[in-house]
């Protein structure tokens, strides 16, 4: 916790052995995160902290996470959205000795059954679950759509995206955010149908919108509908 511009703010310091330099993020999952280097020193950290603390005033304002994370509690009784149908989440024990979790996923309910570590705190329990979904659901989705569209990407990465739901990379990568499966399908659909078409049209220029309008016309209703949830798509 530090100080700034006369309030409290709260930040979270993390050494990396792949950063090169000091980083400093503001975000509504992490909250306010200092990147150290495995070599430098926490004493530097003031320092910087000082240094942007304009920038960190008005970001920390913005993202509201002066106090911490903005990141969902889960206790009794919690929901979660899985494939656009909101679930009731239902945790049960392993039996003693057992450490790999399961789940279940019913019309109402999303069943964990859980190591009672597990139990403690379920977050990297449900991140585990979504991500397992992901790449079962996902993948499918994408040899639908390269047969529709004609193009298969080189390469499909299932991961955590923080801005973008999907992305397409000039050497054929299709990246998607596993957080994805939360949607309901027509909206998974439209986002892997996106990408998809930008292995042909690398842009969003007009050829590109007549190719997707084409071939998936739903995902105008879809990027409001993603627009609109943003928010309830965070574990
Ligand atoms: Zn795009």
């Amino acid at each position: 916790m530090t100080v700034i511009g006369g309030r409290p703010l709260c930040y979270r310091v993390r050494k990396s052995r792949r950063a090169r330099k000091l980083g400093l993020s503001v975000s509504k999952r992490e909250g306010v995160l200092v990147t150290l280097p495995q070599r430098v020193s926490y004493a530097e950290v003031p320092r910087l902290l000082e240094e942007f603390s304009d920038w960190l005033d008005a970001k920390a304002d913005e993202f509201d996470v002066r106090l911490g994370p903005r990141v969902k509690q889960y206790g009794r009784g919690s929901e979660i959205l899985v494939l656009g149908t909101v679930r009731r989440i239902e945790v049960r024990s392993l039996p003693a000795g057992r450490v790999r979790p399961r789940f279940e996923l019913q019309d109402e309910a999303l069943v964990m059954i859980l190591s009672p570590d597990q139990v403690l705190d379920i977050r990297p329990a449900l991140e585990k679950y979504l991500r397992r979904l992901a790449h079962e659901d996902l993948p499918p989705r994408v040899e639908h759509w390269a047969g529709v569209v004609g193009r298969r990407p080189r390469r499909v990465i299932i991961g955590e995206r923080t801005s973008r739901w999907g992305s397409c990379s000039a050497t054929g990568t299709i990246s998607l955010c596993y957080r994805l499966v939360m949607a309901p399908p027509e909206v998974i659909d439209a986002v892997v149908a996106h990408e998809i078409c930008h292995l042909v049209h690398l842009d969003h220029g007009p050829r590109f919108y007549e190719l997707l309008d084409r071939v998936c016309p739903e995902h105008r209703r879809v990027r409001e509908w993603l627009r609109e949830q943003h928010e309830a798509l965070v574990v």
